[in-house]
């Protein structure tokens, strides 16, 4: 698909803004910065609110700003900064990308989604207090190497996608048949890879070789300062993340941090020292958060952040975003710049395939109806990974409450989580679809009638207090339009 002139306008500005270097440098982000604006907030064909759009564009300056602050530092090699724009905006958002995109809408009525999670192994060196993945050392369940391979060249072919997550599990603990992770980011360069991982297996070697291969960014879990993640991960093991931190940063491999919010953390992660610290002083260029999903190990409703911990994480992340340009994304508060939930496949979001191949709509959805496994053995594809009944009817929620509407009609995505923030909807969708726990907790969960109540009563909650923000923030200028 040929580019027009002026997507050309804004890839060059990008590229050149992005490898210069001192007053050129800045002089072609400032340019870009302002295509950017125009394209997120002037261009927009779905008719989305405005005030969503600019969020859009606040978030992805951030992401700039924290890319070539960390350029500047010498913590952000300019192998990877080429190969991010030649992997993801290039190669994905345009050019062959694009095609394939298109001709998959044409088949089936909407666009494939973007990406996906893969957790290529269940094992872990670390025991972490309530794990999602409930992984350990005493696990083995694992996808073979080449299965793994076929999955991150589909999303490629099938979808015109170059982006993919790896989860865990422990991605680096990873071995089938004499090959690691990094042989599949090895094995796919045109692909450019988000690795969560907990840190401690990124030695020199790895830090180089991740250097050398240029398409990939380790993002490493920590749970606040030294006291909150050796509490939850085990004791010395911020001080081994912070020196693998310091390997990275010595070879230019640009690296996140993500972070589970919980009741206990909700106050440090609404604090401005917290952020200051990671991307100032430590050199972060992104971080995640996710709120601590009651999934998983020890399942508990009371680690959650209260609704009015949410909000106050809510205010803080804008703040952060808006006035700092730190790239965070907080999951659940920043749906409002994903146009909602992207889980089941939606067109531009996600899947999830763990360890034993199973189909998942979210890491954070631990029911299956399909094993990719299965479906290969059948003579299928991973697009007939996302339609399964479950995985259609997930959509048509999403597509219902927000993704297909525009101007005012757009539901409050400041609640965009399926089983989270929609938890009633959600258990009529796994219901009626007939959905398999993905485990023991997933299963007792799944009958658990205090869990779910739990689960509604924090939902009236939080639609209590974000209604009024979403109505007056998002949407007041939409109906003065009409
Ligand atoms: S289900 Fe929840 S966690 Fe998963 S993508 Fe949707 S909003 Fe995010």
């Amino acid at each position: 698909m040929k580019l027009t002139s002026w997507e050309e306008k804004g890839a060059s500005l990008l590229a050149r803004g992005i490898l210069s270097s001192g007053p050129v440098r800045r002089f072609f982000i400032r340019k870009f910065e302002n295509w950017l604006y125009d394209a997120t907030v002037n261009h927009d064909s779905f008719g989305r609110p405005r005030k969503v759009q600019e969020d859009k564009f606040y978030l992805l300056r951030a992401l700039l700003y924290s890319a070539e602050r960390n350029i500047q530092r010498g913590y952000f090699s300019k192998d990877v900064a080429r190969r991010m724009i030649e992997n993801l905006v290039k190669g994905a958002f345009m050019h062959s990308g694009k095609d394939i995109e298109a001709q998959f809408k044409e088949k089936y009525g909407y666009g494939p989604p973007s990406f996906l999670v893969i957790s290529p192994t269940k094992a872990c060196n670390l025991h972490c207090i309530g794990c999602y993945a409930a992984s350990g050392k005493a696990f083995h369940e694992k996808l073979p190497f080449d299965v793994v391979n076929r999955i991150v060249n589909e999303v490629k072919e099938l979808w015109g996608g170059r982006f993919i997550v790896i989860s865990g599990g422990e991605p680096m603990v990873y071995e089938d048949n004499g090959k690691t992770i990094l042989d599949v980011y090895e094995q796919h360069r045109d692909m450019f890879f988000l690795m969560f991982t907990n840190g401690t297996l990124i030695t020199e070697d790895v830090a180089k070789r991740m250097a050398d291969l240029a398409n990939i960014t380790p993002t490493i879990s920590v749970e606040g300062f030294e006291k909150e993640t050796d509490a939850r991960r085990g004791k010395g093991v911020y001080k081994k993340v912070m020196e693998a931190i310091e390997r990275l940063k010595k070879y230019g491999v640009p690296f996140g941090l993500s972070i589970t919010g919980t009741r206990l953390n909700a106050d440090l992660l609404s604090s401005d020292e917290f952020y200051d610290f990671y991307f100032e002083e430590v050199g972060t260029t992104h971080m995640w958060i996710f709120q601590y999903m009651p999934i998983g190990r020890g399942f508990t409703l009371d680690l959650m952040p209260t609704p009015e911990q949410r909000m106050k994480m809510y205010w803080q992340w804008r703040k952060v975003m808006i006035e700092k340009k730190y790239f965070v994304a907080d999951f659940w508060n920043s749906g409002v710049v994903s146009d909602g939930c992207i889980a089941y496949g939606r067109p531009g979001g996600y899947l999830y395939i763990d360890w034993n191949g199973n189909v998942m709509p979210c890491v954070f959805i631990p029911y299956y109806v399909d094993n990719i496994i299965d479906i290969y053995n059948k003579g299928g594809n991973l697009t007939d990974a996302i339609m399964s009944d479950f995985f259609k009817k997930g959509r048509e929620w999403q597509f219902n409450y927000g993704y297909m509407k525009s101007g005012d009609e757009v539901g409050n995505w400041l609640m965009p989580c399926s089983i989270r923030d929609n938890h009633r909807e959600f258990m009529r969708i796994a219901v009626e679809a007939h959905v398999k726990p993905e485990d023991e907790n997933a299963a007792i969960a799944l009958k658990d009638q205090e869990y779910h109540q739990g689960l509604i009563e924090y939902d009236e909650k939080l639609r209590e207090l974000t209604e009024p923000i979403w109505e007056e923030m998002f949407l007041e200028k939409e109906k003065a339009k009409v």
